[in-house]
């Protein structure tokens, strides 16, 4: 089945009111690629004005709280990000899950508070660089997958990114037959999760994705798009990217 791709960038802690001039550059570059999806998920404070900036453009939050409200300092919950002009957040991040200490249970709250309110989840699995040496990853990609899969996932409101951990910020990146392998894996995994559906659900890759390797990365087999953190930073670096996805 032909999948929309889906390029979107994750700006982690970086980025101020400053650096909103390069969402301009990215979302006429979004707008010139009418065959690609594009969105940006940028820091809780940067929400509000990043969609104000960009009107039209697909704004998300990085991470969300499970709970609509209550007492839990510092965290930011569903109907907060949407207020602020978010229409989709990231979860699971595999910094969020060593950071933070997230577990996949947690993982699965947070997609299920998201599809709960209607908004996009992109939900991250990965495995870490000693789980792959010990031949490991695909049981672990989809071991995070099921454990973290929320009740009620439907393609139109869940998209998955898998991200090898050692791969993230590193500039290095698994070969594109290692990452149509793990795909694979996924979607079968999805298939069994989902049925039918699962043939619409967009699975990215993340992982040191740059405008030198977004084509061959975005043309492996079951790849629907990328998650890009680093290079979506700039415009300069991340138009190419979207461009390949095109
Ligand atoms: C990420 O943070 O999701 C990511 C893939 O980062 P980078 O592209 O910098 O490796």
């Amino acid at each position: 089945m032909a999948r929309r791709k889906l390029v979107a960038g994750n700006w982690k802690m970086n980025g101020d009111l400053a650096a909103l001039a390069e969402l301009e550059g990215i979302a006429a570059a979004a707008v010139a690629a009418p065959g690609v999806d594009v969105a940006i998920a940028v820091p809780a404070t940067l929400i509000a004005p990043a969609a104000a900036r960009v009107p039209g453009f697909t704004i998300g939050a990085e991470d969300v709280h499970p709970a609509d409200k209550g007492a839990h300092t510092g965290c930011i919950s569903v109907p907060m990000i949407r207020e602020a002009g978010a229409s989709f957040s990231i979860v699971g991040h595999s910094e969020r899950r060593a950071d933070c200490g997230e577990t996949d249970a947690d993982v699965r709250a947070k997609a299920e508070a998201l599809l709960r309110h209607g908004m996009h989840a992109i939900l991250c699995v990965g495995e870490t660089l000693a789980e792959r040496d010990a031949g490991q990853a695909q049981a672990v990609v989809t071991g995070q997958l099921r454990a973290s899969f929320p009740d009620g996932a439907a393609s139109g409101w869940l998209s998955i990114a898998y991200e090898p951990v050692w791969a993230i910020g590193t500039g290095r990146t698994p070969t594109v037959e290692d990452v149509a392998a793990i795909h694979g894996a996924i979607r079968a995994t999805l298939v069994d999760l989902l049925g039918d559906d699962a043939q619409a659900m967009r699975v990215l890759y993340g992982g040191s994705v740059t405008a030198e390797n977004a084509a061959s990365l975005l043309g492996a087999g079951d790849v629907d798009g990328a998650l890009v953190g680093g290079a979506s930073l700039t415009a300069a670096k991340f138009v190419p990217i979207i461009d390949a996805g095109a």
